[in-house]
């Protein structure tokens, strides 16, 4: 507890290590807390998409590894520590892990946000091998086989259609009998011959051995439930799941300001509404979480936590 780093970095996902190797080239004595497996949500991949310059056999894991070690090479300490507590009142903040307790005079705050689960018998079992909650990263996977889309807001609706570029159909399934998403993306995917509906209904259970084989529905009108197939040809199918993400920011919850979900609000420097606290990747409120742009958060954050320290500890 003695020690006073410069940056503490909450969240050792993309924008945290991105965080760390700015902070700690900078010469910034820098702890990246991490309460889970090092490397966030991209671990969970073993197929990295759009991230420039990974091409094949870049995995997730493979990834993180090479920005762990950048890291590490510079002088970042990584730390295994769940954040229970921050006190951000005082110049000098105080981040309480359930192991320890932690002083910086800046702190970069990139806990991630992570997809609602539909939390259904062999969801979890099939993700990656036909389950997935992420369009831009895995519609390739599915190139002229068939695909469920769960859910109706913006991004559901607006994946279907992307997915139409890859997928031989998509069927949107959604527990209500209208769509939420804006009228303009509506008008587009009903106008789009490769979607197609199934209302009113849930999936219960998802069931497969190796992959995705059959997926069972539940109408929620009339309680009936039936069981999908996939084509005898193809095998398997794909089931995209777009419920919602859940920002990890239940720790911040009266002290930075957020969204009426509660993703963080930052203006573009990454700088929170309390001065020497900064947000970086996917917690953030923005229009694309990826790996290009959690990376780009955690440098900015950093840049911005250096002249942050630079003016309020050195004059
Ligand atoms: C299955 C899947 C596949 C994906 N594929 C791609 C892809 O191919 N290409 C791409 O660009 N993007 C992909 N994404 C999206 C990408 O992974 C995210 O945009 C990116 O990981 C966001 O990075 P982040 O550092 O902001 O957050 P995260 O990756 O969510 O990392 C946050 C970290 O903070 C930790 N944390 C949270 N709370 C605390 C706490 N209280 N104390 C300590 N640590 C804490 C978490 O354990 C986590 O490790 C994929 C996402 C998923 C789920």
């Amino acid at each position: 507890m003695d020690k006073i780093y410069d940056v503490i970095i909450i969240g050792a996902g993309p924008a945290g290590l991105s965080a760390g190797l700015y902070a700690a080239r900078g010469k910034m004595s820098t702890l990246i807390l991490e309460k889970d497996k090092t490397g966030g949500q991209i671990v969970t991949t073993n197929e990295v998409a759009n991230y420039p310059g990974s091409i094949e056999n870049a995995t997730g894991p493979s990834l993180i590894a090479r920005m762990v070690e950048q890291c590490k090479e510079f002088g970042a300490e990584i730390k295994k520590d769940a954040i229970k507590e921050v006190k951000f009142e005082d110049k000098i903040k105080v981040v309480v892990g359930e192991k320890e307790t932690y002083q910086a005079r800046a702190v970069i705050v990139a806990s991630g946000a992570s997809p609602r689960l539909l939390d259904v018998p062999g969801e979890k079992k099939l993700t990656g091998k036909g389950v997935s909650y992420c369009a831009t990263c895995d519609a390739d996977f599915f190139t002229d086989l068939e695909v469920f889309v769960v859910g109706g807001g913006d991004s559901a609706v607006e994946e279907a259609i992307h997915l139409t570029k890859f997928a031989r159909k998509v069927t949107i399934v959604h527990r209500r009998d209208t769509l939420k998403a804006a009228k303009s993306i509506q008008e587009k995917a009903f106008k789009n011959p490769k979607i197609d509906f199934i209302w009113d209904t849930t999936i219960t259970e998802v069931k497969g051995d190796g992959l995705v084989e059959s997926v069972v529905f539940k109408n929620l009108k009339t309680g009936e439930t039936t069981e999908y197939h996939a084509d005898e040809e193809d095998g398997t199918f794909g089931i995209f799941v777009f419920v919602g993400y859940i920002p990890q920011t239940q720790l911040f919850k009266g002290l930075l300001d957020m969204d009426e979900v509660g993703y963080l609000i930052t203006d573009d420097n990454m700088k929170t509404n309390i001065p020497g606290v900064f947000a970086a990747g996917d917690i953030r409120v923005k229009s694309l979480r990826q790996v290009v742009t959690a990376v780009a958060d955690g440098a900015i954050a950093s840049i911005q936590a250096e002249k942050y320290i630079e003016n309020t500890f050195h004059e």
